[in-house]
């Protein structure tokens, strides 16, 4: 199957979806420029990146516009050239984090639009704001002159069979709708990738991150 018909199979199944529209972000990460082309021809409107270097490396070959987002883990030291390559990131999960970027924001005079990723699983080894510490981060991103909260984002556990994360899913949901009244710009919920964006998107998920099934399986070397 080629990336154009992978993306398009996958986009009419989401707009098929009727109680919202769902954004797709086609995840090119480890994949080259000719592929994230295909399905930018394709009709893909949205591109995710987990790595800086490998954004900047890219991006530039972009020849139409895309909304960039970044899906990967900021380092704070790495903030500066973040702002400047995308324009929605995923990833905020500190206070440390959130006050880089409305800094780095600030100094090239933009407003950062991004998602605090939520560790709703409680992964020790994973990134994402403990529940218990999303009020405060709220709060502070919520007073950010140059940030500008668009919405949450969480990265299920990687479980054999997807339907183990429905409850997660529908957890994070209801976390949304709850906080969502309250701000103006509120708007995406993102989670959901190839193994289980069928259960994310049934459960109330509004952004799905999609790359192996788009583009097949990533080779690291
Ligand atoms: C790589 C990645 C994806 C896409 O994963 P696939 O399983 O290839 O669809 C989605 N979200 C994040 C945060 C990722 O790092």
């Amino acid at each position: 199957m080629s990336v154009a018909r992978n993306f398009l199979a996958i986009k009419s199944e989401l707009d098929s979806v009727v109680r919202e529209r769902i954004t797709l972000v086609a995840v090119t990460k480890n994949h080259g420029v000719e592929q994230m082309r295909e399905a930018i021809d394709a009709g893909a409107t949205d591109i995710g990146e987990n790595r800086i270097q490998e954004a900047a490396d890219k991006f530039p070959a972009l020849d139409r516009p895309v909304t960039r987002h970044l899906i990967g883990h900021l380092q704070t030291n790495k903030v500066k050239p973040a702002v400047k390559l995308f324009d929605l990131i995923q990833s905020v999960d500190s206070i440390h984090l959130a006050t880089a970027l409305d800094k780095a924001a600030a100094a090239i005079g933009k407003v950062q639009d991004v998602l605090i990723q939520v560790n709703a699983a409680r992964e020790p080894q994973k990134s994402g704001v403990q529940l218990e510490n999303l009020d405060a981060l709220i709060k502070f991103t919520d007073a950010a002159d140059n940030l500008n909260l668009r919405g949450l984002m969480m990265i299920a556990p990687n479980l054999p069979d997807a339907e183990q994360c429905r409850p997660l899913f529908r957890q994070m949901r209801l976390l949304f709708d709850e906080l969502r009244p309250a701000r103006a710009g509120f708007d995406y919920l993102s989670m959901g990738m190839t193994h289980d964006y069928k259960i994310a998107v049934e459960e109330g998920a509004n952004v799905v991150r999609i790359g192996t099934a788009i583009f097949g399986e990533r080779f690291y070397t």
